[in-house]
C-alpha cells in the first residue's frame, strides 16, 4: 500500500516532468494540497512529506484545523466563499482562489477595510459557461474588471477555473487554454500582471501545467479518496495526539 509520502513524491515528479515538457521554470508551479475533509493527522503527515500549502473549501473546517497544524503551513481558500464568512476567512488565508462575483469582491473590500487587511485573490472564471456553476463569464470579466481593480483592498493575482468533470485529462486542455488566453488578454487590457493560474486537479494537473498552471489543486491523488464530509474537532482525531 502506498503511503502519503510515496504519493507526494510521485506527484512531485509528475509536476517536474510536466514543467520540463512545457519548458517552464522549475519553481513555477506550486502544489496546493487539497486537504478538505481530512483530519489534522493527515495534514501533519503531508507537511512532513514536503507539502507547503493546503487548500480548504469550508471556512468552519479550516478555522478548526489551522490552529492544530504547524504555522509553517500556508492556507488557500479554494471554495465558493459565502458572504457571511468573509470576516472569518480573511485572517486565515493567504489566497482566496474562488472570488466569483462582483458582490463578493465588494464584500471582501469592505470587510478587509474594517479589519485593516488586504486580500490576495484569484477571479474564478466559468470557462465552460455552465449555468449551474459559480464564476465570472469571460464577458463579465471584461466589463467588470475596471470596477474590480478599483477595490484597493484586493490584490488580483490571477484567475482560477474548475472545468466540467473530464473522463480523460486531455478533455480539460481546451478549458485550461481558454483560461490562459483570457488571462493574457486581460493582462494586456488592464496592465495587471496576473501571475497566477489556478487550474488542474488530481486527474488533469499535468495537462494544466502544460497549459500554464502555476497552482494545481490536488486532493485525492495525495490524500486518497474523500469519504466523509467536513472534518470537525468533535472527531477526536488530531486533538488527542
Ligand atoms: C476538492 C477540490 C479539488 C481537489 O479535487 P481532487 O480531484 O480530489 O484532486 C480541487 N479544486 C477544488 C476547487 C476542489 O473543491
Amino acid at each position: 500500500m502506498s503511503t502519503l509520502t510515496d504519493r507526494f513524491k510521485h506527484i512531485s515528479s509528475q509536476i517536474s516532468e510536466a514543467i520540463a515538457k512545457a519548458r517552464r521554470a522549475a519553481d513555477s508551479v506550486t502544489l496546493v494540497a487539497v486537504s478538505k475533509t481530512h483530519p489534522p493527522a493527515a495534514l501533519r503527515e503531508a507537511l512532513e512529506a514536503g507539502v507547503t500549502t493546503f487548500g480548504e473549501n469550508r471556512v468552519q473546517e479550516a478555522r478548526a484545523k489551522i490552529p492544530l497544524i504547524s504555522d509553517r503551513a500556508r492556507w488557500h481558500f479554494i471554495g465558493h466563499l459565502q458572504r457571511n464568512k468573509v470576516r472569518q476567512a480573511l485572517p486565515l488565508f493567504d489566497l482566496l482562489h474562488g472570488v466569483d462575483s462582483l458582490e463578493i469582491a465588494r464584500d471582501i473590500q469592505r470587510v478587509a477595510g474594517e479589519l485593516g487587511l488586504s486580500a490576495h485573490v484569484l477571479l474564478e472564471v466559468n470557462v465552460a459557461q455552465e449555468s449551474t456553476k459559480f464564476g465570472f463569464r469571460p464577458k463579465q470579466l471584461y466589463s467588470q474588471l475596471e470596477e474590480l481593480m478599483r477595490l484597493d483592498r484586493l490584490h488580483i493575482d490571477g484567475l482560477m477555473a474548475i472545468p466540467p468533470p473530464a473522463r480523460e485529462p486531455e478533455d480539460s486542455r481546451g478549458y485550461f487554454r481558454t483560461l490562459r488566453e483570457l488571462r493574457d488578454h486581460l493582462r494586456k487590457e488592464s496592465g495587471l500582471s496576473l501571475p497566477h493560474l489556478s487550474m488542474g486537479m488530481s486527474n488533469d494537473f499535468c495537462v494544466a501545467i502544460e497549459e500554464g498552471a502555476t497552482l494545481v489543486r490536488v486532493g485525492s491523488a495525495l490524500f486518497g479518496a474523500r469519504t466523509g464530509n467536513a472534518w470537525s474537532p468533535s472527531e477526536s482525531d488530531g486533538l488527542d495526539e
